[in-house]
C-alpha cells in the first residue's frame, strides 16, 4: 500500500477561498475583520512567524496591525497594550506571539486578551471550554488538522485515534476535539511506556512530538492515517516532520507531508478564528 498524501497547501487554499468570501460579505456591511499581533522582543523566528500571518491576513482581506515591544519591555506596558486592543472596535482579534521573553509571564499576557477575541484559542476559558464543548475559538492547529481530515473524508467516529504529545496546544486540545467527534482517544507522551503498543492500534495516528524519526514503519497499523504536526530542523537544514515520511507512506492508508501538510493549515484556521470573530460582532455566524 502507498499512501494518499494529504495536501495541506491545496485544502488551504479551498479553505481561504471560502473564507475570502465571507470576509468581502462582512467588507460589503463596513466590517472589515482586524487582527493585532503582539510582538514583544527580537527572536527570528517569531519575526518570520509575524511576517507571515500578516501577508496571509492582507491576501485574505483581514487588516493586520503588528503591535511591537522591545525585549526588555515591562509586563504592565504590554498589558497595557492588550487592554487598549480589547476595547478597540476595529480589531476583532488578537494573538500573542509566542515565546516571550523570560521576564513576561505568557499566562497573564494570554488571559488578559477578551475571551471574544481570543483567535488563538490560548485563553484559559477556550481551553476549558473545549472540555464543555463550548469553546468560542478552537486552537489553529488541531483546528487545522480535523479540518484536513474532514476534506479527506476521514471517518471520526468510533475510530481509534492516538495521539503523540500532550502539549496545551497541540496535543491536549487535539484530543479533546477528536472525541467531540466521538472516536476513542488514546494520549502519550514522553513517558509513556512502549510508544508502539499504542500506536499500533490507531485508526487516525496524530503526532506531535517534535522528535524526526519518532514514528517509523512497523509502529504504524497497516491502512491508518498519519497527521504528523511535527516540524524539526536537522543539522543539514532540512525540514522534517516526527514520522518517517518514507517508510511510513508504504503502509498508511492516507500521510501528511513535512512542509505541506498542517503547516498551512495552522495560519489557515488562523484567518477562520478572526473572520468568525468579526462577523460575530454582526450577530452572524459562519458555518465552520
Ligand atoms: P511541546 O510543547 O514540546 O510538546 C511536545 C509533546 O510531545 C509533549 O507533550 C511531550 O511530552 C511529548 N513528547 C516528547 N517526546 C515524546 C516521545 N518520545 N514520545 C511521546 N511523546 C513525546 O511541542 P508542541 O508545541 O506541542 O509542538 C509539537 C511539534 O509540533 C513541534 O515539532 C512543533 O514545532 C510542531 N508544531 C507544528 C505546528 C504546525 O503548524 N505544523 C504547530 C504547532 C506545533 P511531555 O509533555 O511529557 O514532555
Amino acid at each position: 500500500m502507498t499512501a494518499n498524501i494529504i495536501d495541506g497547501n491545496a485544502v488551504a487554499k479551498e479553505v481561504r477561498s471560502r473564507w475570502r468570501g465571507r470576509a468581502e460579505t462582512l467588507a460589503v456591511s463596513g466590517i472589515v475583520p482586524g487582527l493585532a499581533v503582539v510582538l514583544v522582543g527580537d527572536d527570528p523566528a517569531s519575526r518570520v512567524y509575524v511576517g507571515r500571518k500578516t501577508k496571509a491576513c492582507k491576501e485574505i482581506g483581514i487588516h493586520s496591525e503588528v503591535h511591537e515591544f522591545s525585549a526588555d519591555a515591562p509586563e504592565e506596558v504590554v498589558l497595557g497594550r492588550i487592554g487598549q486592543l480589547n476595547s478597540n472596535p476595529s480589531i476583532h482579534g488578537i494573538l500573542v506571539q509566542l515565546p516571550v521573553p523570560a521576564h513576561i509571564n505568557t499566562r497573564r499576557l494570554i488571559e488578559a486578551i477578551d475571551v471574544r477575541k481570543d483567535v488563538d484559542g490560548f485563553n484559559l476559558y477556550n481551553v476549558g471550554a473545549l472540555v464543555a464543548d463550548s469553546t468560542v475559538f478552537p486552537p489553529c492547529t488541531p483546528y487545522g488538522v480535523l479540518c484536513l481530515l474532514e476534506h479527506t473524508r476521514v471517518p471520526i467516529a468510533g475510530q481509534n485515534v492516538v495521539v503523540v504529545g500532550a502539549s496545551n496546544i497541540v496535543g491536549k486540545p487535539m484530543a479533546m476535539m477528536l472525541m467531540k467527534r466521538e472516536a476513542t482517544v488514546s494520549i502519550t507522551h514522553i513517558r509513556t511506556r512502549d510508544l508502539a503498543q499504542y500506536t499500533i492500534l490507531a485508526d487516525i495516528l496524530v503526532v506531535a512530538a517534535g522528535k524526526p524519526n519518532l514514528i517509523t514503519a512497523p509502529m504504524v497499523r497497516t491502512g491508518a492515517v498519519v497527521i504528523d504536526v511535527g516540524i524539526n530542523r536537522l543539522e543539514d537544514g532540512r525540514l522534517v516532520g516526527d514520522v518517517d515520511f518514507e517508510g511510513v507512506r508504504q503502509k498508511a492508508s492516507h500521510i501528511t507531508p513535512v512542509p505541506g501538510g498542517v503547516g498551512p493549515m495552522t495560519v489557515t484556521m488562523l484567518l477562520v478564528n478572526t473572520i468568525q470573530a468579526a462577523a460575530r460582532t454582526c450577530g452572524i455566524e459562519f458555518e465552520a
